[in-house]
């Protein structure tokens, strides 16, 4: 991989493989179109659709970001949201294996070692959705002494940092959301157990730290630290090997 556009391609490929609900003939922008358009939002860091429609549109119809993007047809935001809101946020998630993956390949990942050889993975939860009215059967709730509710969406969205690097490798996220069959909500600490278990052979490189906050201290997310380590290891998400993880937080650290 040399450098951002291949990193724009991986991106490309992927959306344009994404499932599309349409029926009818109606089919003037692509699903990669949508996708384009969307994560131009988020990486021109523009405040809405709206600014990151006209930042596209902008200088005779072929603007930087249309060029960064190699984008067709740009999209209105109620197609964006009509195309894109159908399709599960996993379909996406080969985006990151890829762009890991060669990282890996390339030795870039090297690169992000620091004391003793580990690699460093910061697990945090973050919230991407809030609102006291907005709200679907995916929101997580907080109760307020006041008998309102908050609606939130959040999500474990863990990263290989190291020190003195400015950049972080984003890793598979996690979304903390109701579970089937459990009786309370969804945790942090249970959706980085699930993290674990969906991607600890995958990111294990057999010396690995994982950094969090206090959460992360706890004894049942240490143990499944452990036991995650005894049965995973190497870049693909069938193998096994037996080398060992650390997990640290600020308040405990929960070493082998
Ligand atoms: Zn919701």
């Amino acid at each position: 991989m040399e450098g951002f556009d291949q990193i724009i391609d991986e991106l490309r490929h992927t959306l344009a493989l994404l499932p599309d609900k349409r029926t009818g003939s109606n089919t003037q922008y692509s699903m990669q179109d949508a996708g384009l358009v969307a994560f131009s939002v988020f990486f021109m860091q523009n405040s809405s659709f709206l600014a990151a429609q006209r930042a596209m549109q902008e200088s005779k119809g072929r603007s930087n970001a249309g060029t960064l993007f190699k984008t067709g047809a740009i999209p209105t935001d109620n197609h964006v949201r009509s195309l894109l809101d159908p399709v599960e946020p996993k379909a996406l998630f080969p985006v990151y294996d890829r762009i890991h993956a060669a990282m890996r390949a390339q030795g870039v990942l090297d690169g992000f070692r620091c004391v003793g050889g580990t690699q460093l993975i910061a697990l945090d939860g973050t919230w991407h959705h809030s609102s006291s009215k907005v709200h679907c059967k995916n929101c997580s709730t907080r109760q307020h002494k006041n008998g309102s509710i908050t609606y939130h969406h959040s999500a474990i969205t863990p990263v290989v940092v190291a020190p003195g690097r400015s950049q972080a490798i984003a890793l598979r996220p996690e979304f903390i959301v109701p579970q089937d069959g459990a009786g309370k909500q969804d945790c942090e600490t249970n959706a980085a157990k699930r993290w674990l278990a969906a991607n600890g052979a995958f990111c294990h490189t057999g010396n690995d730290t994982l950094l969090g906050d206090d959460l992360y201290s706890r004894q049942p997310f240490c143990r499944k630290v452990t036991t995650t380590s005894s049965s995973s290891a190497s870049p693909t998400r069938t193998s096994t090997s037996t080398n060992g993880w650390t997990s640290s937080s600020p308040a405990q650290a929960c070493t082998r």
